[in-house]
């Protein structure tokens, strides 16, 4: 089994061409998809990351929900924390990973990787 470091918290499995956590092993989804689509989703208010200082308040320094709202992505295996990303309300996530599958191969069966 060859695996490559991709990311702080993902891998590739290149036998079977599929995202694996890098902490436990967990098998996401095809190498071919997006790894967010074998993700755990939590889609967040901005308000509950950022609360006003002081209890009172009625402003903070959180982004307008209508705006924009945090998407935490984590491994279902072990729950790790994998990504957060802001997006538009409505916006699917961002296909942020596309590998080189064939030009990894060789670099991997040279020693280069
Ligand atoms: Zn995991």
């Amino acid at each position: 089994m060859k695996r490559v470091i991709v990311t702080e918290y993902l891998e590739i499995d290149l036998d079977t061409e599929e995202w694996c956590c890098r902490c436990c092993q967990h098998k996401l989804i095809s190498v071919h998809k997006n790894y967010k689509e074998g993700c755990l989703v939590y889609a967040r208010d901005p308000s509950s990351l950022y609360p006003p200082h002081v209890p009172a308040e009625r402003y903070s320094f959180a982004p307008d929900k209508s705006i924009c709202y945090f998407v935490e992505f984590y491994c279902p295996g072990c729950g790790t924390l994998i990504e957060t990303e802001c997006l538009p309300p409505g916006h699917p996530p961002t296909h942020d990973l596309e590998l080189d599958l064939n030009n990894l191969r060789t670099r991997c069966s040279d020693g280069t990787e």
